[in-house]
């Protein structure tokens, strides 16, 4: 397993470069438009986001006193092009009054203690593990790799978990091999494998290069 690990995290590292500039935008927005673009992100491309996001952009819609003082039509008209619309329109509005009741700002919940700081996020709306580990890793510097499908898949086919396993026993089985200063890109990098690589269906293991430590290649 061990062998494995090393493999995974030199696998990782050659994906670096790739995702660095996602890397680079995520650290240039603010802590609300990456909470409002990870719950755009669900069921859709990032390509949708950016679109969505541009939409609200243009429209002023990216504060909370905005989302809260328009008409939910034209929140939804500006999600539209990244599907679930109407719900994921639903959400930001809710989570938008939730965060101005709570008076104080998303940077301030953030840079509470980890552990504090996920259980507060995880009391809004349409916040899950994911989508606070994202904000703790990526605008907290916390040392934290939080967990997508993608990652969760790629974790299951190469036995590092076991495949009924949660969130929690994922993220910390990969948080046990992954120095803390690197967690953040490998997080994006292991998005990228799975995408190009280890995809959900017709995983390219013939060309895959941890197929020699595999279990679940099928070429
Ligand atoms: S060998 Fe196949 S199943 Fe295993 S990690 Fe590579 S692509 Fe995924």
């Amino acid at each position: 397993m061990e062998a494995l690990k090393n493999r995974l995290l030199k696998v990782a590292r050659t994906y670096y470069r790739t995702v660095e500039e996602v890397l680079r935008n995520f650290n240039k927005v603010s802590s609300f438009e990456l909470l409002v673009s990870t719950i755009i992100s669900q069921n859709t491309s990032w390509r949708n986001v950016e679109k969505a996001i541009a939409n609200l952009k243009s429209r002023g819609l990216l504060s909370i006193e905005r989302i809260l003082g328009v008409d939910v039509k034209e929140l939804e008209e500006a999600l539209r092009v990244a599907g679930l619309y109407k719900v994921k329109a639903l959400r930001i509005r809710e989570l938008a009054g939730r965060l101005k009741a709570w008076g104080s700002s998303l940077d301030e919940l953030i840079s509470l203690n980890m552990d504090e700081a996920r259980a507060k996020l995880m009391e809004l709306p349409a916040v899950g593990y994911k989508t606070a580990d994202v904000l703790l890793a990526f605008k907290a510097s916390a040392p934290v790799i939080p967990v997508d499908t993608h990652i969760e898949r790629i974790a299951k086919r190469l036995g590092i978990v076991k495949r009924g396993s949660r969130y929690e026993e994922v993220r910390q089985a990969l948080e046990g091999f992954v120095p803390h200063d690197e967690r953040g890109l490998f997080h994006l990098a292991l998005i990228e494998f799975g995408r190009k690589i280890c995809k959900s269906r017709r995983p390219a293991c013939s060309v895959c290069p941890l197929r020699g430590l595999c279990p679940s290649r099928t070429s």
